[in-house]
């Protein structure tokens, strides 16, 4: 019996490479640029959708490729409009995408990573093992698959891409940036850097390779705590990348690129809700040109961590607010759907 042969993803290969392709079975090369506009712009998940190619060249193309495209496995809504998305990868794998509907905004929160190699002790994702990286293709995908979303269910665009969900994109470096290109470029989706944020725990050697790549996009940080003891506590990821390492990649950020970052923190009772965290928080933010959005707490099952009351929320913004840092309180979405930051765990 013969052996299955697996078929190359198209996807992999440059536009160049494609051209060698059809130039090697002697046809012509700028079919390669039609095909590669099919793959990317208009996102073809079959080759029988490109209908401006001739059937016979279709039919070679399924000869000796697959479009490993993603599948939205389930799709899941809240009550505030919220949708979650559980995408499953060519290999079977499932990763979580979250559409978030505002006022002005549609926000796609995508994945980087099948699970999580970091143990951040507050997070749902964390608890699932890190199985792989996600291709640049399977991060595009999702991107696409809420822009869909988007069009049919609020008739309204895309408009942010958040790096928020499944998985740390800095430990997947390479596949993350080619994503990013892809969605900016004009043979993408033509997105602005300006509309997308990459969040990360802070790996400085990693941050300073973002800022030696000159990259137009916006960085978060999850920073939680601006002293190492209890950041330790809560993600012991920081015990061999300290506060002060962290501070000294985002001044090497700062200068070489000109924008701040975003510090991402949430503050929970009897953990970090007290004035020494706060003023150890505005201190921190005086040596890094640097916002604070402060996050809602998403509890995850027991009951070790629980939100700070509210009066905790007003000492950290008045304490900022005096040493001149802009602060933001945001609400959680999607909670009731299991879709909020850290709660994504593949639950279905
Ligand atoms: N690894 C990246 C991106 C994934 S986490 C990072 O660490 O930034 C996305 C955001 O959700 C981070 O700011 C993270 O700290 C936050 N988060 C994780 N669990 C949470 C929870 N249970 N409630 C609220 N925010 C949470």
């Amino acid at each position: 019996m013969e052996t299955p042969v697996k078929k190359q993803d198209i996807r992999k290969l440059s536009l160049e490479e494609i051209q060698d392709f059809f130039v090697s079975i002697g046809d012509k090369a700028f079919r390669a640029k039609q095909v590669y506009e099919w793959l990317w712009k208009k996102s073809a998940k079959d080759f029988d959708q490109m209908t401006n190619i001739s059937l016979q060249t279709r039919e070679l193309l399924k000869e000796h490729f697959a479009i490993n495209h993603i599948q939205v496995d389930q799709m899941q809504r809240s009550s505030d409009g919220t949708i979650k998305n559980a995408v499953k990868l060519h290999d079977g794998m499932i990763v979580e995408s979250v559409l978030i509907p505002t006022e002005t905004r549609i926000t796609a929160c995508i994945s980087s990573q099948v699970g999580c190699s970091l143990d951040c002790n507050f997070c749902a994702t964390a608890r699932l093992k890190r199985m792989r990286n996600l291709n640049a293709d399977e991060i595009y995908d999702q991107v696409v698959a809420i822009k869909e979303e988007g069009e049919l269910y609020f008739d309204r665009p895309l408009t942010n891409i958040v790096y928020m969900g499944m998985g740390e994109p800095l430990l997947n470096y390479k596949n993350v940036l080619e994503s990013i290109e892809k969605i900016t470029s004009p043979e993408g989706l033509g997105m602005s850097p300006k509309r997308i944020t990459l969040s990360t725990v802070g790996i400085p050697k990693m941050i300073k390779q973002l800022a030696d790549d000159e990259v137009k996009f916006n960085l978060a940080v999850s920073l939680h705590s601006a002293i190492d003891e209890s950041r330790t506590r809560m993600m012991p990821f920081n015990e061999k990348n300290s506060l002060a390492e962290l501070a000294e990649s985002l001044q090497y950020w700062h200068r070489k690129t000109g924008k701040k970052v975003t510090f991402e923190y949430v503050v929970w009772k009897d953990i970090n809700d007290d004035e020494k965290h706060a003023k150890a928080l505005a201190k921190y933010c005086g040596r890094v040109a640097s916002k604070v959005n402060i996050i809602e707490y998403n509890p995850i099952d027991d009951g070790e961590f629980q939100q700070a009351d509210p009066a905790s929320l007003d000492m950290y913004k008045r304490i900022l607010e005096e040493k001149g840092i802009i602060v933001n309180i945001r609400r959680s979405r999607g909670k009731d759907i299991d879709a909020a930051c850290g709660q994504l765990a593949n639950k279905s």
